[in-house]
């Protein structure tokens, strides 16, 4: 119908579609010339197993060094990820490192386009020289592995920001999608990692942690700290993995910024309340015949049904109303985005479907009225300045 709507309009009103179109112009050099930095891409998913070389355009998967340059895309976080599982079985140091031994790998590839950037003057660098930077984000504090010294070995390995937690409690703190709580907030031990980082210039994220776990962090930290890839609750009640107004509020004050992500379920009550339903009849289905839900029939069966009742996508207009949202709680300086690319599997939303979108999502912050300014603090500015903060608070220990 959509389509049908903007056939009218151009017949009935041209200079509107002129318009229009004169605002996806702008946003597409705007996309080119500012710096766009993400702070949330999952690389390895993907590409660890194939070791595949990312400077070709793919059809697979939301990222790759062609799709970034198309969309203007400069400075991907790349997500150190560690599940939860690995830290009962001892292991999360060990991959840890496999990973970012595979960042280095994919810039020995291709050292011409790609670096690791280890300073804020790097990106700025790194840009300058036409690189495309892959700053490394540790998600999940796990590696840590109970040992302050292994921050200090992880930062000297290029990690510049850590994700407290992930899925589960872990030994630094409580998580939200945790339903147990097993330290009412931050563990004694996730108090000094705060304190090291602060020394040691790693910035503090704050997504994925359960609320008391993130307001420990506001009273420890001495420096802004970010969520890498959170939305707002606003638009998903009761979903804490998002933030509450409250909370982004405060994390304003604290002077950090709050980086979008862009999975549908995380920008839209009704996709979320669709899933909900969605599981609730596949368990509901497995239990009535006596299967356990990883058996092959019950795989099947969950498999079938999700694709007979597809739960929809959210729009990249949904991305920009959080980013309006939450610039209107915590003021322009403190909004970023955070998409978790190749994170997400088929969950994002229609016109940001890889990094060769972004533009479309300036476009629609053009479309609500941001300057180019605005525009360019949303992209990159508040992070790199809140990265800037973290550093020079760091020096004092150097
Ligand atoms: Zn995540």
């Amino acid at each position: 119908m959509k389509w049908l709507l903007l056939l009218l309009l151009t017949i009935i009103n041209p200079e509107i579609s002129m318009e229009d179109k004169m605002l996806r112009k702008k946003a597409v050099e705007l996309a080119k010339k500012i710096i766009i930095v993400d702070t949330h891409i999952d690389l390895h998913y993907r590409l660890i197993s194939k070791r595949d070389d990312i400077a070709d355009r793919s059809d697979e998967g939301n990222f790759d060094l062609a799709r970034a340059v198309e969309g203007g895309l400069n400075a991907p976080f790349i997500s150190i990820f560690t599940s939860a599982r690995y830290e009962a079985e001892g292991i999360s140091k060990s991959k840890a490192d496999e990973l970012i031994d595979f960042v280095e790998y994919v810039v020995k590839t291709d050292p011409d386009k790609t670096a690791i950037p280890k300073s804020v003057n790097d990106i700025y660098h790194n840009f300058a020289m036409g690189k495309i930077s892959l700053p490394l984000g540790m998600e999940n504090g796990s590696p840590i592995e109970s040992d302050l010294k292994n921050i200090d070995y992880f930062y000297d390995r290029g990690i510049r920001y850590i994700t407290l937690t992930h899925g589960s409690n872990n030994h630094i703190g409580d998580s939200s999608y945790d339903d147990e709580e097993k330290w009412g907030g931050l563990s004694p031990f996730g108090k000094e990692v705060v304190k090291r980082m602060n020394e040691l210039g790693i910035m503090v994220d704050i997504s994925h942690v359960s609320d008391k776990t993130f307001w420990d962090v506001l009273k420890i930290t001495k420096v802004p700290v970010i969520a890498s890839h959170s939305s707002c609750r606003e638009f998903t009640p009761g979903f804490e993995r998002n933030m509450s107004d409250g909370m982004i509020k405060a994390l304003a004050e604290n002077g950090g910024t709050i980086q979008i992500t862009f999975g549908s379920s995380f920008l839209r009550k009704d996709i979320r309340d669709k899933i909900k339903a969605r599981n609730d009849n596949i368990t509901y289905y497995v239990r009535e015949h006596g299967w356990m839900m990883n058996d092959d029939k019950a795989r099947e069966y969950s498999r079938k049904y999700r694709n007979e009742n597809p739960v929809g996508y959210a729009d990249v207009s949904d991305v920009a109303k959080h980013i309006d949202h939450a610039v209107k709680i915590a003021g322009i300086d403190h909004v970023g985005i955070g998409s978790d690319f190749d994170g997400v599997g088929d969950s994002l939303p229609t016109g940001l479907k890889d990094v060769s979108q972004y533009p479309n999502l300036i476009y629609e912050l053009l479309k609500l009225g941001y300057s180019e300014e605005e525009i360019e603090k949303i992209m990159s500015g508040n992070l790199l300045r809140v990265w800037r903060e973290v550093e020079e608070y760091a020096k004092k220990f150097k």
